[in-house]
């Protein structure tokens, strides 16, 4: 949740709300104010068990933009149950001021870092082994990094894993299952600062990757819903409340022409056919 910036009348109390001292809750053009009184906080520990009592990996990239088809990792944060690996990748191609503006990876900061395709296979060899050790892997909106890292893979020629049995777990799209949107933008800051997970440098892959891990685990013990249940039954529960929120997101985006999202898209999503080319 994000802080006001404009003063106001709190939306649930009408208390005086001044600047800088409140929270915003809503979407874009509906914005509402509210005291830190009646800021909504996530429920309490519950006494449930689950999958969040599980040990899980995590995995964060740094990337040059935001398309997965296109785009290229240029770092990486792996988190394992017994230990962290971070590094970068020398993506050979340009990075957008826009997208360093976020992570602040120049190209010459890449100078030495091994080329895609050594650093790919490792990310690949490190998701099997996750696979194999039946391991849930943590990623703050899978459908980004993972459709990525499955892109990367094709075009330097790495093998893919066996990505239909990885277990994901996504906080992006539990926080819409359990949420439905009603508390306006949900960053990864946004969930984490609604949790109390520290972040203290966003947009650095490993601090990132931390996080995302700490989130999923207070979801999961927090909610009922979605914290009791193993992890297989937890991806179920995410495919649908993807296209659930792929269904909310397509009426909005029909009516003012933008594009639409794949229900089935988690947590890869589907190549984009390719360009047709005119033959003589
Ligand atoms: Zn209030």
């Amino acid at each position: 949740m994000r802080t006001n910036q404009l003063e106001g009348a709190c939306d649930t109390c009408y208390t005086h709300v001044v600047a800088g001292s409140g929270r915003l809750i809503g979407h874009p053009g509906r914005w509402r104010v509210l005291c830190l009184t009646c800021t909504p906080l996530p429920p309490s520990r519950g006494l449930h068990r689950g999958w969040f009592e599980q040990t899980l990996a995590s995995l964060d990239l740094e990337t040059t933009g935001v398309d997965p088809h296109t785009d290229r990792i240029l770092s990486y944060a792996l988190l394992d149950t017994d230990g962290e690996r971070a590094g970068l990748v020398a993506a050979g191609v340009p990075i957008p001021a826009a997208s360093q503006a976020v992570h602040g990876i120049s190209e010459q900061s890449l100078i030495g870092a091994p080329p895609p395709r050594i650093a790919v296979a490792m990310i690949t060899d490190w998701i099997q082994s996750l696979i194999d050790r039946r391991i849930g892997l943590v990623v703050f909106n899978a459908a980004y990094d993972l459709t990525m890292v499955r892109a990367e893979a094709a075009r330097h020629g790495v093998r893919q894993p066996a990505w239909d049995r990885l277990m994901v777990v996504d906080p992006h799209v539990i926080d819409w299952g359990l949420e439905r949107g009603g508390l306006g933008p949900r960053r990864l800051a946004d969930v984490a600062s609604y949790y109390g997970v520290l972040l203290d440098q966003a947009h650095d892959a490993t601090a990132d990757a931390r996080a995302a891990r700490d989130i999923a685990i207070e979801m999961g013990a927090r909610h009922h819903e979605a914290g009791a249940c193993t992890l297989v039954e937890l991806t179920l529960r995410q495919h649908l409340w993807h296209s659930e929120r792929a269904a909310d997101w397509n009426a909005y985006a029909a009516r003012v022409g933008r594009e639409l999202d794949d229900p089935t898209g988690w947590p890869l999503v589907a190549a984009p056919a390719p360009a047709v080319t005119a033959t003589a």
